[in-house]
């Protein structure tokens, strides 16, 4: 079963509860915690794992063949990323960082003068600790095709969840390419937030998204204590997503955050065997 933990807000704790939940639900199952937090991943952070590189991440971009080109100029009219500037009479100039790969130059091309070829733009690592077994995927600096990398990481995902009876993918905060392509075949996601104006608007943000997608959605609440509770509450009956856990804020989560420890906490033990009491879809 694939769970996700997402939430709109970025530092509202994702990663804290994800982790959490992960080393709680390792301690009955197989877990395999999946960093989808490409461009800044912090799981393994957490849960002190020295990450091992299982494969790196290319993107293709095109090559143009100058000797073949004839300087119409069709393929800079086709980018919409202005990664080629072609002026007619003039030899086409590429410039890969704003290129997505789409290869809508090679389709407009009237004499098959582009092919393609390959660049680096991130990386997939493994590692393990606390009886949790963690991928995790980071952005090479300079790139941008986030959603690259987490669909790449789904690929991995297929080839080892056999293995495992949980799969929890921690997503990146936002609304983004990356985080729907991390949620859109997850069986069922958690949506942390916190009682601020700003974590209900995020949250009311994902909770859209997540009805498009279809997915059965919980929110949990960080540092429910402190804040405007009823603004969540509200969102909740809105959205028809029950408030499943409430975390108080704790002094001895900061402390055990800021050792790189996973936290332990009774709402996520309710949490976990919330989890495993789930039949997939
Ligand atoms: S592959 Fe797409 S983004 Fe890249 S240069 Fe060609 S048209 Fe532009
Ligand atoms: S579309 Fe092809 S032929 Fe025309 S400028 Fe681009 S590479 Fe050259």
């Amino acid at each position: 079963m694939k769970i996700a933990i997402t939430g709109g807000k970025g530092g509202t704790g994702k990663s804290t509860i994800a982790t959490a939940l992960a080393v709680e639900l390792g301690k009955r199952y197989n877990i395999l915690l999946v960093d989808m937090d490409a461009d800044c991943p912090n799981d393994h952070l957490i849960l002190n794992i020295n990450r091992k590189l299982i494969h790196n991440v290319e993107q293709r971009i095109p090559e143009v063949n100058l000797g073949k080109c004839i300087k119409c100029g069709a393929c800079g009219t086709a980018c919409k990323t202005n990664a080629i500037v072609s002026i007619k009479g003039s030899n086409p100039i590429f410039m890969p960082s704003q290129c997505n790969g789409c290869g809508a130059c090679t389709i407009k091309c009237p004499v098959n003068a582009i092919g393609w070829n390959k660049k680096e733009i991130g990386y997939i690592y493994s590692g393990e600790n606390y009886g949790v077994s963690l991928l995790s995927g980071e952005l090479k600096v300079n790139e941008s095709l986030s959603e690259m990398v987490v669909n790449n990481m789904k690929k991995a995902i297929e080839e080892k969840k056999k293995n495992y009876d949980f799969i929890i993918c921690d997503t990146a905060a936002g609304t983004h390419c990356d985080v729907i392509s991390a949620l859109e075949d997850c069986d069922f996601v958690f949506a942390v937030t916190e009682p601020t104006p700003l974590g209900a608007h995020d949250l009311e943000l994902i909770l859209r998204l997540l009805n498009k997608l279809k997915i059965p959605t919980n929110i949990i609440l960080n540092i429910a204590d402190i804040g405007n509770k009823k603004i969540i509450e509200d969102i909740s009956k809105k959205y028809k997503a029950k408030i499943i856990a409430e975390l108080a804020y704790d002094k001895k989560i900061l402390e055990a955050y800021s050792k790189g420890l996973p936290i332990k906490n009774q709402e996520i033990n309710k949490l976990a065997d919330y989890v495993a009491g789930m039949v997939p879809r």
